[in-house]
């Protein structure tokens, strides 16, 4: 008798809430992690001192609360002491003159905040928003649907339906404009492209990318409509409710489970073998929440890796305060959940480029997040947290292009990743002047610190594969191979790697558990006579 039901491998959110929704359709499932701790890129952790909570890697959870597990799952995780916290002041831009622009939580208000920058963007806004919410269903369903199925087809033909031939292939167009020529089309103001530019990098894509003119459009409208919730007492809250839903279920998670082979009898998936030897079998299926490069490099006997990219890599930095940061020039800034610091659409440009090339970027776009302006328990009374973000960074470092620091042989040392985040810190401290005068400690996670900590994030890439158009909706993973389903039998793959991709939304792992739950063929032939 096999031991489950589904084993999945790894213990990201997409395996939670694939496991949460097989568990309560009655599924036993088993989910086995290698680190010490259940949750993947969520992790809140006393990383600094003693009373600061910092999540260590992912920290905003728009896209859970607005995603289809969350739905499904919501109440029930709120019954288990999940909570959320949000804010009239998800996210604004600070450019180097020290004017700031915001985006809202209204139509009305951006409306007014973009006509103060340009009269007539408000009005742009405006318009953007009449024509992408007849179509929003299309534009969130491209991410929420199974392409590669019979799901994918029924949505292809809605979307046809909707709106002829002709206007079919407008709307693609559309979708696989840049974030620069949408842009600088819509808006007047360098201030509007500078405010959303930089949402592209956490797209994982680049301003001039094709696509990421659609991204820019589907967060823009998601932070106004959904602002930056954030759990309170951090990520991590969300993880332990869905990991207790799962144990509620009769399901079990497990640390320090180190999968390093999918055993396959005749064409199907049968379980999993374990490091120390042990074996784990599976009647129904087995999902794993890996990269292309481990499940055909390593996982799978006798099979070679695929030539699947990855992205370019990141840096977080994490500061403990002995005080509030005080920013200078626009007080709302201190309310602000992220801040993005950059020249502009010119400079987020100009730093992808730059590390795309292999270089450390002169002027990186940085992203300093305050989880403090909702959640105020994440650190001891009147003092600070900073959590700051760097997406613009290679792997193989082939120079700085400030020309400052010494790049050595091209690898991430401690030596290296500390002269940079000097760098960014003195950057933010030119518009938070008691910042380094209130640090009490900070932690810089490298590319190769995030690599050794999830394997996932090969390379230190936060979004475990290149998004760039061959390897992203229709093509994700990778074109030879794309969906979750896998050439084995009830192995399913599941994880930022697959669509649609990376991020808190679960996507990947709600998409599988509900093909999985679906009635077999033969009964839902019988319901429709
Ligand atoms: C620094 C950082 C910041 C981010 N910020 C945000 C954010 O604010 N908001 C947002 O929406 N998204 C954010 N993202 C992206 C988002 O966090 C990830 O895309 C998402 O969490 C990935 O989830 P996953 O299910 O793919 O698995 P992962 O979180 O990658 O977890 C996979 C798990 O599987 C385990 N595993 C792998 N192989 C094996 C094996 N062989 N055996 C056992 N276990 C295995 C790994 O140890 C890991 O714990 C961020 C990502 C990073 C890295």
């Amino acid at each position: 008798m096999a031991d489950h039901d589904a084993v999945i491998v790894g213990s990201g959110i997409n395996s939670l809430a694939c496991a949460a929704l097989l568990a309560r359709a009655g599924w036993d499932v088993c989910v086995l992690e290698r680190s010490g701790h259940l949750g993947g890129a969520i992790q809140t952790a006393e990383l600094t001192e003693p009373g600061f909570l910092h999540d260590v890697f992912s920290a905003w959870h728009p896209l859970w609360l607005g995603g289809v597990a969350h739905a499904e799952l919501g109440d029930e995780l709120a019954a288990r002491g999940l909570e959320y916290l949000n804010t009239d002041y998800p996210t604004a831009t600070l450019f180097p003159d020290g004017e700031a622009a915001f985006l809202l939580r209204s139509a009305d208000a951006n409306a007014e905040v973009l006509d103060r920058h340009a009269v007539g963007d408000g009005a742009a806004w405006r318009g953007m928003l009449d024509a992408f919410y007849p179509n929003a269903d299309l534009a969130f369903g491209v991410l929420g649907t199974e392409l590669w199925s019979k799901d994918g087809l029924a949505f292809g033909l809605k979307a046809y339906r909707r709106l002829g031939r002709r206007g079919l292939v407008e709307f693609t167009g559309d979708v696989l404009a840049s974030s620069r020529d949408w842009l600088t089309s819509t808006f007047a103001s360098e201030r509007a492209h500078g405010l959303l530019a930089p949402w592209v990098l956490h797209t994982g894509l680049g301003p001039d990318a094709a696509l990421s003119g659609f991204m820019t459009q589907v967060i823009a409208v998601a932070i106004q409509e959904g602002g930056m919730p954030i759990p309170r007492g951090g990520g991590a809250r969300l993880v332990d409710a869905l990991v207790q839903l799962i144990r509620d279920h009769g399901g079990t998670c497990e640390t320090g489970r180190d999968v390093e082979r999918i055993l396959v009898r005749g064409g199907e998936a049968t379980g999993v073998r374990l490091v120390d030897g042990e074996t784990v079998t599976a009647t129904k299926a087995v999902i794993a929440n890996v990269t292309p490069t481990q499940l055909y490099g390593r996982l799978l006997e006798g099979e070679a890796p695929p030539a699947f990219r990855y992205g370019r890599s990141e840096m977080q930095i994490h500061f403990a305060l002995s005080e509030p940061p005080r920013w200078e020039g626009d007080e709302r800034l201190a309310q602000t959940a992220i801040v993005h610091l950059t020249p502009g659409l010119d400079g987020v440009s100009r730093a992808v480029n730059e590390a795309e090339r292999g270089l450390l970027p002169a002027e990186a776009t940085v992203v300093v997040g305050q989880p403090l302006t909702m959640d105020p328990s994440r650190a001891p009374d009147g003092q600070g947290l900073l959590w700051i973000q760097l997406q613009e960074l290679p792997w193989h470092i082939k120079g700085d292009a400030a020309g400052e620091l010494d790049t050595k042989d091209g690898t991430w040392t401690e030596e290296l990743r500390e002269h940079y985040a000097d760098r960014i810190q003195g950057r933010i401290a030119a518009y938070v002047p008691n910042l380094e005068s209130s640090v009490l400690n900070r932690v810089v996670l490298s590319p190769a610190d995030l690599q050794a900590a999830n394997i996932n994030l090969h390379h230190g890439d936060p979004y475990s594969g290149s998004l760039a158009l061959d390897q992203n909706l229709l093509w994700r993973p990778f074109p030879a191979s794309p969906g979750h389903a896998t050439p084995i039998k009830r192995l399913w793959q599941i994880g930022a790697s697959t669509h649609p991709g990376p991020g808190l939304g679960a996507g990947s792992g709600t998409l599988v558990a509900k093909r999985l739950l679906e009635p077999p063929l033969f009964e839902r032939i019988r319901k429709l006579r």
